[in-house]
């Protein structure tokens, strides 16, 4: 069943910038999504929208049978159970890890805010910097600090829009793998944002993805990888080989072959040392196209000859 529901929202900032077109989306309760779009494809309008932070020119949000109502029609934007969090997202400097993830607990009942903030301190493993204040953290556990003060009170959906941008790639990595396992745990639904697919998959197999204001694609990542919709969202995951005499067909370069005397005929143009494989750019023989193949063995050198076949069930093909 839909729990979060968005249905043909539209936002248009000006003539030249119209960030969400009719815009639909439905996220069952408890699920972690992650949502792909290259930078400007509207990822943030519509997570501000959705948290009834930002005005919409038209279309409606839903929390279950809730309608979300933007700032123009709330007196105090924002819902207590949809909770935002951004790269910029800022702790408050001078109290500590436990005085910022209490600080939403204000109005609660002492004993409670106190069990609560006990159990964020160990579910995010903060316990030993509780008496810390954010600038004695890494960026990362600041980030874990955000995520606890945006717990504390409940929230039913969490928001998450870029906020590891800046981390470095290990620390990233790992919060994200860390975060993922809390969020399955806890009856909490996720959307996270992110323009890396490689982010995206840590977090969730599911995807969505948005291109140009519109959500294109919906679904596992195997189904997206194996079948995407356009070339846009089939790029998002690598570099495509395009099919010489056939139209809009394509292969991947993780699904070729290196053959002896079978397949494509080509010879190495260039190769780069890759962390995981050595990139070669071959030319096709008889034609001006180039491929790029992943020699995982880094046995090939510039100026030798390569077969390269593959399974046609792999062929990518895009209606015209
Ligand atoms: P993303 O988060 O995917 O990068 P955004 O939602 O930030 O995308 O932006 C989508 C489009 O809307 C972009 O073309 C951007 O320039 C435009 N836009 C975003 N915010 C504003 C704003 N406050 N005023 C005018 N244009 C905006
Ligand atoms: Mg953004």
């Amino acid at each position: 069943m839909s729990f979060l529901k968005v249905s043909e929202v539209t936002k248009q900032y000006d003539e030249e910038n119209i960030a969400l077109e009719k815009f639909s989306l439905q996220i069952s309760k408890g699920g972690v999504v992650s949502m792909v779009g290259e930078s400007g494809s509207g990822k943030s309008s519509l997570l501000r929208i959705i948290a009834g932070l930002e005005v919409q020119n038209s279309g409606v949000v839903h929390l279950g049978d809730q309608k979300i109502l933007n700032p123009k029609q709330k007196l105090v934007p924002g819902y207590d159970e949809i909770q935002l969090i951004h790269q910029e997202y800022k702790l408050y400097p001078n109290s500590t890890v436990e005085e910022n993830i209490a600080r939403p607990l204000l109005l609660y009942d002492k004993l409670y805010q106190k069990e609560r903030v006990e159990e964020l301190l160990t579910l995010l493993s903060l316990q030993e910097h509780r008496a810390k204040k954010p600038r004695q953290l890494s960026g990362g556990q600041q980030q874990k600090v955000a995520i606890g003060r945006a717990l504390s009170i409940e929230p039913e959906v969490l928001l998450l829009d870029e906020p590891f941008s800046s981390l470095d790639a290990i620390q990233k990595r790992e919060l994200i793998e860390e975060l993922k396992l809390i969020f399955d745990e806890l009856d909490v639904t996720v959307v996270f944002v992110t323009h890396e697919v490689d982010d995206a998959l840590l977090m969730s197999e599911e995807l969505l993805i948005i291109q140009k204001g519109k959500l294109v694609q919906q679904g596992n990542v195997r189904e997206i990888f194996r079948k995407p919709k356009n070339e846009y969202v089939a790029k998002l995951f690598g570099n495509l080989n395009e099919i010489p005499g056939e139209k809009k067909t394509f292969i991947r370069p993780s699904d070729l072959e290196v053959r002896k005397n079978d397949g494509y005929k080509a010879k190495v143009d260039k190769q780069q040392y890759l962390l995981h494989y050595n990139l070669l750019t071959v030319e096709l023989e008889g034609e001006i196209l180039k491929w790029k193949v992943e020699d995982t063995s880094r046995k090939y050198q510039v100026g030798d000859v390569l077969h390269l076949s593959f399974d046609p069930n792999y062929l990518i093909r895009f209606e015209e």
